[in-house]
C-alpha cells in the first residue's frame, strides 16, 4: 500500500495531469512510496473518495484547479470526517492565491501555495518522518531547473531547525521532468502535456500567468531528451503549455527544428504564442512544417487599444495582424485564436469591431472568452469604475458591467457556443460564410445566434443534421439567399464531415448527387482541424 496518494479531478478523462506527474517525479526516495490517482469532474466525488480511501494512504495531496474546485472541496471535506488522521495536503494554482477565502482550505492540513514540486516531496518527507512543520500553509520558493540552479549549489541557503524545506532533505535541489511518468496509454489515449518554459514576462491584469515570474527554461538539453524519448515511444501529438512559446527565439527555433528534423506524418505540436512576436528566422522554420502539423494558439484578446493599455496588457495590432496574415497565406498552422467579451471599458461595439477585424484575418478558430475574475489577479482594480461583477463561483466569469449588462454577457455566452459549433467545428467552412457575405460578421452571426437560441431553447445537444437545417433555413428564409446555391454549400460542407446520408431539406436540390465512398482519413491531425484541412 503507498503512503503517499496523489489525486486530482481532470476536466475529461483525456486530459492527463501533468502537475501530478511533476510532484511525482520529484519525490525521490518517497516515489515508490506514491501512487497517482486521477478522475474527471464527472465521477461522484464519494467514488472519487472509495478509491483514494481503498489506497489506505498517509498523505493525500489534491491538485485543486478552478475547473475542479466545488467537486474537490466535497472530496476533501468527506475525506477529514472519515479519516481524521490521514495528512490533507492541497496544492494548485485555485488554492495559491486568496487561500483564506476558500472553503476548501478549511479541511486541509497542508496547503503549499505556488509551484510545489519540490516543496511537496519536503513536505511529505518530514511528515513522514513525524517532524511536521508548525504552519499550516507554506508558500513554496520558485523552483529551479538544474542548469539555472548548478551555479547556486555551493552557496544554497540553509534553513533554520524549524524552517522549511528541511536542511537534512535527501531529496532533489532541482526540478526533475516527469515525462517517464507518461505510461504507454497515456501517450496512446490521452492529451499529453510537455512544457519548455514556466511564467511570463508580461503583466495582462486578468491573466494568471502575469503573477508568474521570472520566465524560466528547461535545459534545452534535457528538454529535447525527454522529447527524444516520447517520440521514441511513439508519442504524435504533443501540447506544449508554455505561455509565450515564442518568447526565446533561441529555444523555440531549436524546439522547431527538432520536431521538423524528425517530422514523420501524424506529428501533431500545439503551441501558445504572443501574436506580435515572429521574427523571419522563426517565419522561415514554421513554413517548412507541412499542413496541420502545427496549431497555435493565438491570445489576440482585445484589438481596442484602450482597453488593452488599462489593463496593462502591451501588444502591437499591427504586427499581430501581419504575423496572422502570414500565418494564413504561407503556412499550413492551424490557428486559434482567442478573444475576451467583458474587459473593462470594452463595449458590444468595440467589440464587434475587433471580431469582425480578427474574421478578415482568417484564423480557422476563434475561441470567444468570457472574461473570469482569476483569484490573484490585479483586474479587481477596476471593478468599482466599471460596475464588474463577477459569479463568486468558479470559473468566476463576469456575469454584468458598466458597458455590457447581464442580458448581452448571456447572449455573448450563446454566441461562444454557436461560433464553435457552427464555424470552430469546421463543419460548415463553405456555408458558414455566406450568413456575413458583405456584412458584419459579428453583427451577422449575432443575429444568426439569437435566432438559434430562439428556435432550439439551447446551446448544447444539437445533433449537424438539425444545425444543417437551421443554417439552411436562416441563409434562404432570413436572409434571401438562393436556396440552389446554400443547398450546394450545405450539402459539400455535410460531406466533407462523412455523413453518408441525404437530410429531408436538402433532397429537392441535391436528389441525383452522388454520395462519394468515405475517403479514409490520411491526415493525422486531430479531427477538428483535419475538417478545416479537408
Ligand atoms: S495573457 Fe498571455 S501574455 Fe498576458 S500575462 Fe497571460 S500568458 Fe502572459
Amino acid at each position: 500500500m503507498p503512503d503517499i496518494v496523489l489525486a486530482t479531478l481532470n476536466a475529461k478523462y483525456p486530459h492527463a495531469a501533468f502537475g501530478l506527474r511533476y510532484l511525482h517525479a520529484n519525490l525521490g526516495p518517497l516515489a515508490d512510496r506514491a501512487v497517482i490517482l486521477e478522475f474527471d469532474i464527472n465521477q461522484r466525488p464519494t467514488d472519487i473518495l472509495e478509491q483514494i480511501l481503498a489506497q489506505n494512504p498517509k498523505i493525500v495531496g489534491l491538485g485543486v484547479y478552478i475547473w475542479n474546485a466545488a467537486q474537490t472541496t466535497l472530496v476533501a471535506a468527506d475525506l477529514k470526517r472519515l479519516r481524521p488522521d490521514v495528512m490533507l495536503v492541497l496544492g494548485g494554482p485555485e488554492i495559491s492565491y486568496e487561500t483564506d477565502q476558500q472553503e476548501i482550505a478549511r479541511y486541509a492540513d497542508y496547503v503549499i501555495t505556488g509551484e510545489a514540486d519540490l516543496a511537496f516531496a519536503e513536505l511529505c518527507e518530514r511528515i513522514l518522518a513525524g517532524r511536521r512543520p508548525l504552519q499550516k500553509v507554506i508558500a513554496a520558493e520558485l523552483p529551479e531547473f538544474e542548469a539555472a540552479a548548478t551555479k547556486r549549489r555551493s552557496d544554497e541557503p540553509t534553513k533554520g531547525e524549524d524552517g522549511f524545506p528541511s536542511v537534512a532533505s535527501s531529496l532533489n535541489r532541482f526540478v526533475a521532468l516527469p515525462y517517464p511518468l507518461y505510461t504507454d496509454h497515456d501517450l496512446a489515449h490521452r492529451v499529453v502535456y510537455v512544457e519548455a518554459s514556466r511564467g511570463c514576462p508580461f503583466k495582462c491584469e486578468f491573466c494568471l500567468s502575469s503573477l508568474d515570474v521570472p520566465v524560466r527554461n528547461v535545459p534545452l538539453e534535457s528538454f529535447l531528451g525527454a522529447m527524444r524519448s516520447l517520440l521514441d515511444r511513439g508519442l504524435r501529438q504533443f501540447k506544449f503549455v508554455d505561455r509565450t512559446f515564442n518568447l526565446n527565439l533561441n529555444v523555440s527555433k531549436a524546439i522547431l527544428q527538432f520536431f521538423l528534423d524528425r517530422y514523420t506524418p501524424g506529428l501533431f505540436l500545439h503551441f501558445e504564442m504572443i501574436p506580435d512576436r515572429l521574427p523571419e528566422a522563426l517565419r522561415a522554420l514554421i513554413k517548412q512544417f507541412p499542413p496541420g502539423a502545427l496549431q497555435f494558439e493565438v491570445g489576440v484578446q482585445t484589438f481596442n487599444e484602450e482597453v488593452s493599455a488599462r489593463i496593462s496588457r502591451r501588444q502591437d495590432n499591427a504586427k499581430l495582424e501581419d504575423n496572422l496574415r502570414f500565418l494564413r497565406e504561407e503556412t499550413g498552422v492551424h490557428v486559434h485564436a482567442d478573444l475576451i467579451v467583458g474587459l473593462p471599458g470594452e463595449t458590444l461595439d468595440s467589440f464587434a469591431a475587433g471580431f469582425d477585424r480578427l474574421v478578415a484575418l482568417r484564423p480557422q478558430e476563434i475561441q470567444v472568452g468570457i472574461l473570469k475574475r482569476l483569484r490573484g489577479t490585479p483586474i479587481v482594480r477596476h471593478d468599482a469604475e466599471f460596475g464588474m461583477v463577477y459569479s463568486p463561483h468558479p470559473p468566476y466569469e463576469i456575469l454584468q458591467n458598466r458597458d455590457l449588462d447581464f442580458a448581452t454577457i448571456q447572449r455573448f455566452r450563446r454566441f461562444s457556443r454557436y461560433w464553435d459549433l457552427l464555424a470552430n467545428s469546421g463543419n460548415f467552412r463553405d456555408a458558414l460564410p455566406l450568413v456575413w457575405r458583405d456584412a458584419s460578421p459579428f453583427a451577422r452571426f449575432l443575429d444568426l445566434s439569437d435566432a438559434l437560441y430562439e428556435s432550439m431553447g439551447r446551446n448544447h445537444g444539437i445533433a449537424l443534421q438539425d444545425l444543417a437545417g437551421f443554417l439552411f433555413r436562416h441563409l434562404t428564409d432570413r436572409l434571401g439567399h438562393d436556396p440552389a446555391s446554400v443547398a450546394k454549400a450545405i450539402w459539400s460542407d455535410y460531406l466533407r464531415t462523412g455523413r453518408s446520408d441525404r437530410p429531408m431539406f436538402l433532397r429537392p436540390y441535391v436528389a441525383d448527387e452522388p454520395i462519394p465512398r468515405r475517403a479514409r482519413d490520411a491526415s493525422a491531425s486531430p479531427r477538428r482541424q483535419a475538417r478545416h484541412l479537408a
